[in-house]
């Protein structure tokens, strides 16, 4: 079994938002009476109060001055007793900081719901005393929910949970899946499929461009504004004018972009990757230093992500109980032919096809690497 955290935007009704300001404002208070008491208790030299004793408290008190606690769900007010008696005792144990007052405007707007009393149905979700809220996305049916948080972002609702997944639902196939990374492609899998390299995209290339030309004026324009001071030709002041400004900010957009591109290509491919399910995957280790030698090659692999692309390979593969094995560097994965096994005593990197001289088999170089992969360590 494994939790995974899943968040949601809620939809809520005008009312309903209302009344989930509502539930903000009781954790809030109620967080705020938790403090003050542990407070002035521990000033009085009083120990750590335990929660279950001022959630009696709580209770009593709702009976008569503070009944409008009544109109939310009795566990928004348990469950912030409960996490102000958590960040308290942190911090009286030295594991934390002192914890702050709740404000209205600094601290950001939260609850908590019952995880048992939470239900979901179609694109919706029953919030305790609130009703059904449509959310933007299906959560997860016929589950185990923890620790569900309604929270706002200064724009949007959404809800926080904990979903309990079991890992024996996945199926594995018997497929032993090895996969070669180069600089051409980003992945080849022995199974035929092919992850192009995102960089050699028209869409990116032409972002690059738009970046060096972009960098190239404001290094102009810094170069037009600098002033020489007194004492040397070293000694130079660049000032930013706000065409500056406005071209770095430009910039910096580029390379997010740039950068998230990169990042949805990397995630897309590992998933679609594990998801044929096979029960293990092969690579191989990365040569880090021979690679960064060649500094054509050490460029392409930063963009590409190589490590970052194995990561993912990894714990995605545990997360569906693949076994994720990494070939020894001395494995002659490119060296070898896939057909008949002769291994070639040099292979320049220029050669794109493979051609065997023992069979004359001729196959894609990195086709017939990641097969090779494929057979690492098993007995044929
Ligand atoms: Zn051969």
């Amino acid at each position: 079994m494994m939790i995974i955290a899943k968040k949601v935007r809620l939809l809520p009704t005008s009312e309903q938002e209302q009344k989930l300001w509502q539930s903000v404002g009781t954790a809030r208070f109620v967080y705020n009476w938790t403090l003050n008491r542990q407070e002035e208790n521990y000033k009085n030299g009083g120990k750590f109060i335990p929660d279950n004793e001022l959630r009696k408290e709580i209770t009593q008190l709702k009976k008569d001055e503070l009944s409008w606690l009544n109109q939310v769900s009795n566990n928004v007010a348990k469950q912030a007793v409960k996490d102000c008696c958590v960040a308290y005792k942190n911090f009286f144990n030295g594991k934390a900081k002192r914890p702050r007052f709740k404000s209205r405007k600094k601290s950001k707007p939260s609850f908590f719901n019952d995880n048992v009393k939470l239900k979901v149905k179609e694109k919706s979700v029953l919030i305790e005393k609130v009703g059904w809220i449509k959310t933007n996305e299906q959560i997860p049916m016929n589950t185990k929910y923890t620790n569900p948080r309604i929270s706002h972002d200064g724009k949007y609702w959404y809800l926080s949970v904990g979903i309990e997944q079991s890992l024996e639902d996945v199926q594995l196939t018997d497929v032993s899946l090895g996969i070669d990374v180069g600089v051409k492609d980003l992945a080849i899998c022995s199974n035929g499929q092919v992850f192009k390299n995102v960089n050699k995209t028209k869409a990116v290339r032409k972002l690059e461009k738009r970046l060096r030309r972009l960098q190239k004026q404001v290094s102009r324009k810094y170069e037009m504004n600098k002033k020489q001071l007194q004492g040397g030709e070293n000694r130079c002041q660049f000032a930013k004018t706000n065409n500056i400004i406005k071209l770095e900010k430009k910039i910096r957009l580029l390379h997010r972009r740039l950068k998230n591109i990169r990042s949805n290509h990397l995630h897309q491919t590992t998933n679609q990757i594990v998801k044929t399910k096979p029960s293990r995957i092969v690579m191989e280790t990365l040569n880090v230093k021979g690679m960064m030698k060649n500094r054509h090659l050490s460029k392409a692999i930063q963009q590409q992500g190589l490590y970052e692309f194995k990561r993912q390979i990894q714990y995605k593969s545990e997360k569906y109980g693949i076994s994720f094995v990494e070939a020894d560097k001395w494995y002659p994965s490119s060296k070898a032919c896939s057909y008949c096994g002769n291994v070639k005593v040099k292979l320049s990197l220029s050669e794109h096809t493979y051609h065997c001289e023992a069979c004359g088999e001729s196959i894609d170089r990195d086709l017939n690497a990641s097969i090779n992969l494929s057979r690492y360590g098993l007995v044929l």
